[in-house]
């Protein structure tokens, strides 16, 4: 074709949750160029090296373009009409012989709105089980948890663009300028503006050489520095009394926890010395408009959500959330849509907008809008799925969208789940790991192939359009679970992704008045949005807080031990996360130009470390823990601390999470990838 021929798609970028508007162009069947949009309200006009440039893998010629079913104990083409058939009469079957609960859903936070919206639904009245869950089980759910007690509801405090106007930004747990790079350089650009910066990180990031203040605890110690803060601001008189007596509950309890964590204290719990905690107290407890930004590093750990309810004391103590000058508190979701996936009700306890399914006149509404009825008692949180299918209780497992056995923790644990299962469905792009295990795969889609919404990190709505069809005999994942309804004798209604989101507005006070029309018309709308001319709620609680009494509630936390702490027959801590070109698995990026730039894995190691254990720069290390050994090659860097090591997940010939640990968070089941003790040796 010529240039006349040329389209340009408007969309959201797929990878992370910040959530940059991005133009494909495309020529016929193929995508010339994508280009941030200069109008997109997060990015105005950049874009990082993977939503740029990372899009290949959506023609790659492994993606999946056809349904397989195992025959013979090995996957074998079929047709959608054999397929469907298989998991339909397989499903149905279970569900009769063993009751709705011996089967379990994985939704994606790769996929739409519209997608988890039917998911959850096709869960709840085809098979009639709360059996649904999504990867922020192991990624945000302490955030969900923490915010909703502290705050009210569930999600970030603040827009992005408060960013642009705080004077001082508190980064804790995490690597902005890697795993969500176009907030990094405005985090980057507000530093060199004067705004002061402190990093809370084990790891000396970019960002962290770039602070004021940089607060290395060793990892696990969260609850401890930001306690130890707590007491400074309280101590230095750096709290907005007037804010606290009239809009916040439990400092007095606060108080008297504090007591016992003094900044020697602190510094022995943690590391942090005195003297830099004393730093970042004045710099956050001076600031006039002080904003928190935090990640995984908060969240992954055995007390993570007691890491983001010491966190928001800050903001609660300085009275900088729900107040002009407040710039809030912020979790930087990891996948571009695992806010949403969960807005969506693709959790156990909850319908649509944290909706309990535990509340008799909630159900009574959807079941009365579903025609059937929604079952009462929540159902199993990701970990829980697996234990429970190597217990005979769950026999069927639906996973859409992600590749669980490259990316839940303790890999040979969920292998395990998978193979005491009696049916596992897969529905994917590519022959993931978890795929491979799987009795039928269904070929779903991409991000560049689908129309829907995202929800990405401030509760940002925005429109996801399609640039491409998907390939092959390939579905939109839209369409495969409305076939799947079917296949069970239901159907799930919502002609297409604009009637779904349609329902899910109806049935859903918080989202009621948003719709595809509006966003098209409109631009991105940030939830809560309660009618159909009212803007949303950028900035949220400006007149009262969303718990119960309407107040801000401080908690009292104290700092409690790791899952499994570094001891003498493995005595290094594993850190596992992202690096700026792989996305997660690296399933997509893998298979892009970006492998490039980074083609393979390898194991950051101080030099101190190297040199004792005799390793030199890309020597291959052995790293054990209590469930498996992996290799990598070393990298010697400083970035880590000594006694500290960095891996990510993204290669499969590295899979760092057979070393992780099924320790979770008390509260929310989110497991410790941030802390995980290995031994190491040369190989
Ligand atoms: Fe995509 Fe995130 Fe990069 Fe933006 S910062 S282009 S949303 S991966």
């Amino acid at each position: 074709g010529d240039r006349a021929s040329d389209l340009v798609t408007r969309t959201t970028c797929g990878y992370c949750g910040v959530g940059c508007t991005l133009d494909v162009h495309t020529r016929d069947t193929g995508i010339l160029a994508v280009t941030p949009a200069p109008d997109g309200p997060v990015n105005r006009g950049h874009a990082c090296v993977k939503g740029r440039f990372a899009y290949g893998f959506v023609r790659s010629p492994d993606r999946l373009t056809t349904p397989l079913v195992r025959r013979s104990d090995r996957l074998e083409p079929a047709t959608w009409d054999e397929a469907l058939d298989v998991v339909g009469r397989e499903l149905a079957r279970i569900r009769d012989r063993h009751g709705p609960d011996a089967i379990a859903a994985i939704s994606s936070a790769r996929s739409t709105n519209e997608e988890n919206y039917l998911l959850q639904k096709l869960m709840r009245t085809a098979i009639g089980t709360n059996n649904v869950d999504n990867c922020s089980r192991i990624c945000h759910a302490p955030s969900a948890a923490g915010l909703i007690a502290s705050f009210g509801l569930a999600g970030g405090t603040n827009p992005a663009e408060d960013l642009d106007v705080a004077d001082c930004l508190l980064v804790a747990g995490a690597n902005v300028t890697q795993a969500h790079p176009v907030i990094g350089a405005r985090i980057v650009q507000a530093a060199l503006r004067g705004a002061r910066l402190v990093v809370v990180d084990p790891r000396r990031t970019e960002l962290a050489r770039l602070a004021d203040v940089h607060l290395r605890g060793r990892p696990g110690s969260n609850v401890a520095v930001f306690n130890g803060l707590a007491r400074l601001l309280l101590d230095r008189g750096f709290v907005d009394e007037e804010f606290l007596a009239a809009r916040a509950d439990g400092v007095e309890e606060l108080r008297e926890l504090l007591a016992d964590y003094p900044p020697d204290r602190v510094a022995d719990l943690s590391g942090v010395p005195p003297d830099a905690l004393a730093a970042a107290a004045e710099a956050y407890g001076t600031a006039r408009r002080p904003a928190i930004v935090y990640g995984l590093g908060i969240t992954e750990h055995v007390h993570g959500t007691d890491g983001v309810r010491t966190l928001a004391n800050l903001a609660i103590l300085r009275g900088a959330v729900g107040t002009p000058h407040g710039m809030g508190v912020s979790p930087l979701r990891g996948q571009n849509n695992v806010q949403g996936a969960s807005d969506m009700g693709a959790l156990p306890d909850v319908l649509p907008g944290y909706q309990r399914v535990d509340d008799p006149l909630v159900r009574e509404r959807f079941a009365a809008a579903w025609g059937t009825p929604v079952p009462e008692r929540p159902g199993l949180r990701i970990p829980e799925m697996f234990d429970a299918a190597l217990a005979g209780r769950v026999r069927a497992m639906y996973v859409f969208g992600e590749d669980i056995l490259a990316t839940d923790p303790n890999s040979g644990h969920v292998r395990a789940a998978l193979d005491a299962c009696d049916f596992v469905v897969s529905q994917e792009i590519f022959p993931s790991a978890t795929a491979q295990v799987a009795d039928v795969v269904l070929p779903g889609s991409s991000f560049l192939e689908k129309d829907g919404t995202f929800v990405n990190f401030d509760r940002r709505f925005q429109r996801v359009r399609p640039a491409l069809d998907p390939p092959g005999q390939a579905y939109t994942d839209f369409d495969v679970l409305r076939a799947v309804g079917d296949a069970l004798g239901v159907d799930l209604g919502c002609s297409d992704p604009a009637a779904a989101l349609a329902e899910c507005a109806e049935l859903t006070p918080v989202f009621a008045g948003i719709s595809h029309e509006r966003l098209d018309r409109e631009g991105a709308l940030h939830w809560p949005c309660r009618r159909l001319d009212d803007p949303g709620e950028a900035r949220l609680y400006g007149t009262a807080f969303a718990t119960p009494d309407g107040r801000a509630h401080l908690a009292a936390r104290p700092w409690l031990p790791p899952g499994e702490p570094p001891d003498a027959d493995f005595p290094y801590a594993l850190i596992t996360g992202r690096r700026l070109v792989h996305y997660n698995s690296g399933t997509m990026t893998r298979r892009t130009p970006n492998l490039a730039l980074v083609p393979g894995e390898h194991l950051d190691l101080h030099p101190d470390d190297a040199r004792r254990l005799g390793v030199g720069e890309g020597d291959p290390v052995e790293i054990t823990s209590r469930r498996g050994m992996v290799t990598a090659p070393a990298r010697v860097t400083d970035e880590v601390a000594v006694g500290e090591v960095f891996l990510t997940f993204a290669f499969p010939d590295v899979p760092a999470n057979l070393l992780t640990s099924s320790e979770v968070d008390e509260v929310t089941s989110c497991p410790e990838y941030k802390l995980t003790a290995v031994r190491l040796r040369r190989a």
